[in-house]
């Protein structure tokens, strides 16, 4: 079973809060990522033995596991939440993968914790299936994230608009540090319970950083890939709230997220971001703010103030054009360029204007271009046809576009439409069509068999609002 080691359990405790899982009822166990089950260190022998299913349940506390809530706080939609942290997860412990990696094992879903507030600690299978499939389809599409090992149905309900069955998700990751993880010690001026978190930060996501300013400026860096990774992909994450915005800047939970089929920068999906902050476009412009507000924190540990300050603002603009190398890193690539040059962003930008003005599908428009050379949806405009001119003269030269693009613009995203079809149909006690899924997206460059996936949804199959959940 799992080798437990708790380093966050050995910070101080006014860091987190020492809490048990709530037991389940009639615990089944629905999914198992069973690569990573193997990289975290268990057997074949153990993915179907009822002290794993306990365990992934939390009717049982697993030898060595400590299971606890994490402290944090958080802006949500620009406004400051004092108190956040865990109020539906619990950090079972740490297990040191088959990569020497140190990897976070936390059940969600798993019931109330001192962090509650009203919440009931649960989840229902929906969300669940869904974190699972996206968490990952990004993985597989080479985006940091968290992961899913499993998914565990609990046997009870769960009261939203009706009552739903209810599901807990393992989720792993290299850390569960937030922005909002400092925030919440920040303004209680705990410097000594910063500085710890500063710590454990460089020593699980960059080895090489130094001190509160490395950090800062480490973070910026993989955010700004981070984001640039997600516009590629046409994903709306939904809620960017500074608890959402991960140090070591993987994505991180996974609620009214979505991949936009139909290419409209403007593109909101959540059902609670009413003012549009979380737009497709806006994204970039929202990591940049999440990251002042973690400057911020760190400011009272980097000395002199208005020499902190100075840095650490710095550190923050440096995002800016590291988000605009990596954005043309990305599309040049979507587009078949190995190494392009800021000179490129007007290609760039002219292709995504014949999609935004036409509303064409963002993954199989890319698609396209990599497999046949040319938008098979799309009439031959005048503008389209300039535009397939420019880009052959500007491919001249380089040496395998082709293999490039089909390995930047993948055939099968988890679509809004398929993922609700494949919740409807769980809830209704078929798994078929969320394994059918699974399987597809983890191989994401490949074309799949089953040809509708790829299909962008039909006009009375489009989703137009997602739910927390
Ligand atoms: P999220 O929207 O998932 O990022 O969660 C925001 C905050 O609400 C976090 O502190 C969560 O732990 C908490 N939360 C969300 N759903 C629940 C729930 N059903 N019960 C208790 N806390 C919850
Ligand atoms: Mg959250
Ligand atoms: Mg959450």
């Amino acid at each position: 079973m799992f080798a437990f080691d708790n380093s966050y359990a050995r910070l101080a405790p006014d860091m987190f809060a020492e809490v048990a899982p709530t037991p389940v009822k009639a615990p089944e166990l629905l999914a198992l990522n069973q690569e990573l089950a193997q990289e975290l260190g268990l057997s074949d022998s153990e993915f179907h033995s009822n002290e794993l299913l306990e365990i992934l349940s939390g009717n049982r506390i697993a030898k060595g596991s400590q299971p606890i809530a994490q402290a944090y706080a958080g802006h949500q939609f620009g406004n400051f939440v004092p108190q956040l942290g865990d109020g539906r997860a619990h950090l079972l412990g740490e297990v040191i993968d088959s990569n020497g990696q140190r990897q976070d094992i936390v059940l969600k879903g798993s019931g109330r914790t001192p962090f509650s507030r009203n919440g009931d600690g649960r989840a229902w299978l929906g969300p669940v299936l869904r974190e699972f499939l996206v968490s990952e389809a990004m993985h597989a599409l080479n985006v940091p994230t968290t992961r899913a090992l499993a998914i565990v149905a609990t046997g009870e309900r769960v009261q939203r608009e009706t009552a739903l069955p209810g599901a807990i998700l393992t989720r792993v990751a290299t850390s569960h540090l937030r922005v909002g993880t400092f925030q919440y010690f920040a303004q209680r001026g705990n410097l000594d319970a910063l500085s710890a978190l500063v710590d454990m930060a460089i020593e699980r996501h960059y080895p090489d950083a130094e001190g509160p300013l490395g950090l800062l400026h480490a973070t910026v860096a993989s955010q700004a890939k981070l984001i640039a990774q997600w516009l590629g992909l046409g994903f709306i994450h939904g809620v960017m709230n500074t608890d959402n915005c991960h140090i070591g800047g993987l994505t991180i939970d996974y609620g009214p997220c979505a991949f936009m089929d139909a290419f409209n920068p403007e593109q909101v999906y959540s059902s609670i971001d009413r003012m549009s902050r979380y737009a497709y476009q806006n994204q970039p412009d929202i990591a940049a703010w999440n990251l002042a507000q973690f400057a911020s924190s760190l400011v009272p540990l980097m000395g002199e103030e208005k020499a902190a300050i100075a840095a650490a603002t710095e550190a923050v603009n440096s995002f800016g054009p590291l988000f605009f190398r990596a954005w043309i890193e990305v599309f040049g690539r979507k587009l078949g360029i190995a190494d392009a040059k800021q000179s490129d962003r007007d290609l760039i930008y002219g292709f995504l204007n014949v999609l935004a003005k036409n509303r064409l599908d963002f993954t199989n428009s890319f698609r396209d271009l990599a497999v046949h050379g040319r938008i098979t949806e799309a009439k031959d405009t005048e503008e389209l046809d300039a535009w397939y001119s420019t880009w052959k003269s500007r491919l001249d030269g380089e040496s395998n576009p082709q293999e490039i693009m089909r390995g930047a613009n993948p055939a099968v995203i988890p679509r809004n439409h398929r993922i609700e079809a494949a919740i409807v149909s769980a809830v209704g006690g078929d798994l078929a069509p969320f394994a059918a899924l699974h399987t597809a997206l983890s191989s994401p460059y490949e074309t799949p068999e089953d040809r509708t996936l790829v299909q962008p949804p039909k006009p009375e199959e489009v989703v137009q609002a997602t739910f927390c959940g």
